[in-house]
C-alpha cells in the first residue's frame, strides 16, 4: 500500500508551465483554456502586445510581469525570460507564459520550450487566434477568396534573428498564388515591397496596412505595394502593425462591422470598485471602446494567517462554508494547498457562494457551490441560508472590512459563526505607471468617475493629467465633488447608474463633441 509521504507535500517539484496565447488583443478572444490556465497561474509573464485586460483572469494572489513595454523602453532579453520561467517553475509556481496572438507563429515558442524540455519541467501549449488572421474577421479582408486566394502566406516582414539579410526567396513569394501577409514589416517595408516588385509582382497590387488589429485602436489603410513605403511615413505608422498584400486588400469594406460600432477608437479609464468597474467594461466594450482600469484598492495577503490556517486544519468542524468573493476563494484555496492539505478537506462541508463570479472561481479548484443567490449580495444570501442554520457552523471567509451583516443574520437565526479575514483590501496609494503614460500623451478620451471617492481619488493619482480626458460622472453628487477639486465633467449619467454613464458617453460621441 502506497504510504503517505510528507516531505513530499511540502518540497515543491517543479510545477507546469503553460505558454499560453492570448489573441491579437480583443479580450473577448482568449480561449476557454487560456482563461483557466490564468485562473491557476502563480506567475504571469506576459508580452507588452497581450492585453492588459485578460490579465483579470488571474488570480489576486498571481504574481504579473510584464516582460518590456514598447514604450517604456527595455525589453527583457530571451535568456531573461527563460531564466524567469526556469525559476519560477523549480520552486513550485504554476507559470502562465502569456504571449500576444498564437505562441508559435512569430513568438519564439520553441526557443523557450528547449530549455524547459531539457530542465525536465512539464509544459502544455495553448494556440490562440494569430494576429494576420485576425484581420479576416475584424476587417473583413476575406484572406482566401474563391476568385482571388486560395492560399495564405504568414512572413515575416523583418527577421531580426537571421544573419543574413533574408532567407526568404521573393522569387517564390512574387509568384505565390494567393495572399501575403507580413507581420513585422513596417521597419523593413522598403526591402520586402522592392523585393517582391523587383520579382515580378505587379506595383499596384492592393495592400492593407492594419494596426491592433482587434483593439478599439485599430486601423486599416489601403494602399499599393508600389506606394506602401510613402504611406507609413506619412501616417507615421508605427508597429504593431500587418500587411495584408494581394487582391483580397481590395475587398474589405471601408468600414468593417468592427469598426462601425457607436465607441469604437474610444479609450475609456474606468476607475472605482472592482463590481462596478467589470460591468462598465463589458457594457464599453460591447459598444466598441477600449478600457483600462485603474482600481481602487488592492488585495493583499490577510493581516495574520494564525486564524485562517487554524479554520483550515479544523474544517471537519464546520457545516458550511461560506465565500465572499473570487479573491476570498483564490486567498483561502491557495492556502489550503500550500499548508499541504486539497479538495478533499472541504469535503464533508456544504459550500456557499455570494455571487456567480464567487461561485464560479471555485470551479477553478474543481468546487461546485451548493447555494449561490440569484443576486449578487450577502443579505440575499442571509436570506437562504438562515431558513435551517439553527445549530449549524459556519465559517465565513471574507475580506478585511467585510460587511458585519451575514454573520449578524446567522447568528440570529442560532448558528455559529466563525468570521475569518482571509486576504486584506487596502487603498490604492500609487498610479499605475502604464495609465499615468496614457493620461500624459493623450490616449485616454474619457474618465468614468464612480464616486466623490474615486473622484478625489483619481485627483490625487493623476492630477492635472486628468484634464487631458474627458470626465463622465455618475451623478450630481459627483460632479459637484469634480467640480470643487477644479474639475468640469463633460457629462452626467441620468438616472445615476453606470449603465446611464456610459449612455451619456455614446450621446457625447454621437453627437461628435
Ligand atoms: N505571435 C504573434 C505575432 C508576434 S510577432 C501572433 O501570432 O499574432 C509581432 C508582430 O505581430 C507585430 O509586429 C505585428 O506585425 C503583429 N501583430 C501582433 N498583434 C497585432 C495586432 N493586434 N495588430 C496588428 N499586428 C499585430
Amino acid at each position: 500500500m502506497p504510504t503517505a509521504n510528507s516531505s513530499s507535500v511540502s518540497s515543491p517539484s517543479p510545477a507546469t508551465v503553460y505558454l499560453v496565447g492570448a489573441g491579437p488583443g480583443d479580450p473577448g478572444l482568449l480561449t476557454v483554456r487560456a482563461v483557466e490556465c490564468l485562473g491557476r497561474a502563480d506567475l504571469v509573464l506576459y508580452d507588452y502586445l497581450v492585453n492588459p485586460a485578460s490579465l483579470d483572469h488571474a488570480s489576486a494572489t498571481a504574481e504579473l510581469v510584464c516582460l518590456g513595454h514598447h514604450s517604456s523602453g527595455r525589453m527583457l532579453s530571451q535568456d531573461e525570460i527563460v531564466a524567469l520561467m526556469l525559476q519560477g517553475a523549480q520552486e513550485g509556481k504554476t507559470v502562465v507564459r502569456l504571449k500576444g496572438g498564437d505562441p508559435s507563429v512569430f513568438g519564439r515558442g520553441a526557443d523557450e520550450i528547449e530549455p524547459l524540455r531539457a530542465a525536465g519541467i512539464p509544459f502544455e501549449i495553448v494556440p490562440a487566434v494569430t494576429a494576420g488572421l485576425a484581420v479576416a474577421a475584424y476587417c473583413e479582408i476575406p484572406i482566401t477568396h474563391h476568385d482571388d486566394a486560395s492560399a495564405v502566406a504568414l512572413i515575416a516582414g523583418q527577421e531580426r534573428h537571421c544573419k543574413a539579410e533574408s532567407h526568404l526567396d521573393f522569387g517564390v513569394l512574387a509568384h505565390f498564388p494567393g495572399t501575403l501577409i507580413f507581420y513585422m514589416g513596417v521597419r523593413k517595408a522598403d526591402v520586402w515591397s522592392r523585393a517582391l516588385m523587383e520579382n515580378g509582382k505587379a506595383a499596384d497590387t492592393p495592400v492593407a496596412i492594419v494596426r491592433w488589429c482587434t483593439w478599439a485602436r485599430q486601423q486599416m489603410i489601403r494602399c499599393t505595394l508600389e506606394t506602401v513605403v510613402d504611406v507609413i511615413a506619412e501616417k507615421k505608422i508605427r508597429p504593431p502593425a500587418l500587411f495584408v498584400v494581394g487582391k483580397v486588400a481590395d475587398r474589405a469594406p471601408d468600414v468593417s462591422w468592427f469598426a462601425a460600432r457607436p465607441l469604437f477608437g474610444t479609450r475609456v479609464l474606468v476607475a472605482g470598485s472592482p463590481g462596478t468597474s467589470e460591468k462598465l467594461r463589458d457594457r464599453f466594450a460591447s459598444l466598441g471602446a477600449d478600457a483600462v482600469t485603474q482600481g481602487a484598492i488592492r488585495i493583499t495577503d490577510p493581516p495574520d494567517w494564525a486564524p485562517v490556517d487554524e479554520a483550515l486544519e479544523n474544517l471537519d468542524r464546520y457545516h458550511w462554508v461560506v465565500f465572499s468573493s473570487k479573491n476570498g476563494v483564490d486567498y483561502f484555496m491557495r492556502r489550503l494547498l500550500r499548508l499541504g492539505g486539497d479538495a478533499r478537506r472541504l469535503g464533508g462541508v456544504k459550500l456557499a457562494a455570494v455571487g456567480s463570479k464567487t461561485a464560479e472561481r471555485l470551479g477553478v479548484y474543481h468546487l461546485r457551490a451548493d447555494v449561490v443567490p440569484e443576486r449578487f449580495d450577502a443579505d440575499a444570501l442571509a436570506a437562504i441560508l438562515t431558513g435551517d442554520a439553527a445549530g449549524q457552523r459556519f465559517l465565513l471567509a471574507g475580506a478585511s472590512r467585510g460587511r458585519q451583516l451575514l454573520a449578524d443574520e446567522l447568528r440570529a437565526a442560532g448558528a455559529e459563526v466563525d468570521p475569518i479575514v482571509v486576504y486584506g483590501n487596502v487603498d490604492v496609494e500609487e498610479a499605475d505607471p502604464n495609465v499615468a503614460a496614457e493620461l500624459a500623451s493623450d490616449e485616454i478620451d474619457w474618465v468614468t468617475v464612480t464616486s466623490s471617492a474615486t473622484a478625489q481619488s483619481l485627483v490625487r493619482l493623476y492630477g492635472d493629467a486628468l484634464k487631458n480626458a474627458r470626465l463622465a460622472s455618475i451623478s450630481p453628487l459627483t460632479s459637484a465633488a469634480l467640480r470643487d477639486l477644479g474639475y468640469e465633467p463633460s457629462a452626467e449619467a441620468s438616472p445615476h447608474t453606470a449603465a446611464a454613464m456610459v449612455d451619456a458617453i455614446l450621446q457625447a460621441a454621437q453627437a461628435g463633441d
